[in-house]
């Protein structure tokens, strides 16, 4: 019996981190979702910035072909002068407590996209809001978008030359963004949407006393630890992390982990879909979480 379990069993495989053109990715949700049936995923979850528009008709085209889908956002907080994004997972993406405070985001991201365009008018460049909004396709308007247009205008010759030379904290057109949520009204919002709150690729940030105190004191219910740009190390540290967090909580969280994937030619490599170090079981354990508890 126990030579059946180690005779090449099908790796099974999951990612629970990606975008589509809801927010600041390349593939609409159902071109997305093909590209999972294609990749042989079992577990999907889309994880849009600050969106859950893309949600039902993923759930309806990867359901059809067997494959179990998570609804799911990555929440856009700023921590300590830093950039922190929550995921949340098994929330009810019609929510409305969440979608009034999504539109509401929605809105601030746009007023900063026009100071974006306006500091790129500024220095010369014939850029304008309607250019960013014909390569949004979705709602939201991100700095992907406009470094897109830039490359469509040949002032840059690829979106990470964009992001280098114009995009980025300290260079010409870059515009901070304002009154974000904190990681804590994060964590509420996405538990009130009947979620579970995930800190995301936590290697950006440094942080990991807090995230401690997040999960023991504020209800932070996991932390991704498997991500494309975590290294062996960092997977290490942050399984170490979660493991510590599980010994003072006294309960199992849940570690995440997926692609993040949002184009093959969006700057960063590495992000293949389905290409994740996330142990199935895990992904497995929050699929049945979400399910039972639902
Ligand atoms: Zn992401």
């Amino acid at each position: 019996m126990q030579e059946n379990n180690t005779t090449h069993k099908k790796q099974s495989l999951a990612d629970l981190h990606m975008h589509s053109t809801a927010s600041d990715g390349g593939y609409p949700p159902e071109e997305l979702m093909k590209k999972c049936i294609n990749g042989k995923l079992e577990i999907v979850a889309l994880t849009d910035h600050d969106t859950t528009s893309g949600v039902q008709v993923a759930k309806e085209i990867v359901e059809k072909h067997g494959i179990k889908f998570i609804t799911g956002i990555e929440l856009s907080t700023r921590f300590k002068g830093k950039s922190v994004d929550i995921l949340g997972y098994g929330i009810d993406s019609r929510n409305e407590i969440l979608l009034n405070k999504l539109s509401h985001q929605l809105q601030m991201r746009r007023e900063r996209m026009v100071r974006m365009i306006e500091k790129c008018q500024e220095i010369g460049m014939p850029i304008h809001l309607k250019d960013v909004e014909k390569e949004a396709k979705g709602d939201t308007l991100s700095r992907p978008h406009l470094a897109q247009v830039m490359v469509n205008h040949q002032i840059v010759p690829n979106i990470k030359e964009a992001f280098n030379l114009y995009l980025t904290p300290g260079k010409p057109c870059y515009e901070v963004k304002e009154e974000e949520m904190t990681p804590q009204q994060a964590i509420q919002l996405i538990h009130q949407a009947g979620g579970i709150a995930v800190v995301a690729h936590p290697i950006f940030y440094s942080i990991d006393e807090d995230i401690l105190r997040w999960v023991v004191e504020d209800g932070l219910d996991g932390i991704e630890v498997y991500h494309r740009d975590h290294d062996k190390d960092a997977i290490e540290r942050f399984y170490a992390l979660a493991s510590e967090a599980e010994y003072k909580l006294g309960k199992r969280i849940f570690k995440t982990g997926g692609s993040d994937f949002h184009h093959e030619s969006f700057g960063r490599e590495g992000e293949i879909i389905g290409k994740t170090k996330l142990p199935f079981e895990e992904a497995e354990y929050l699929f049945d979480y979400i399910t039972n508890k639902n």
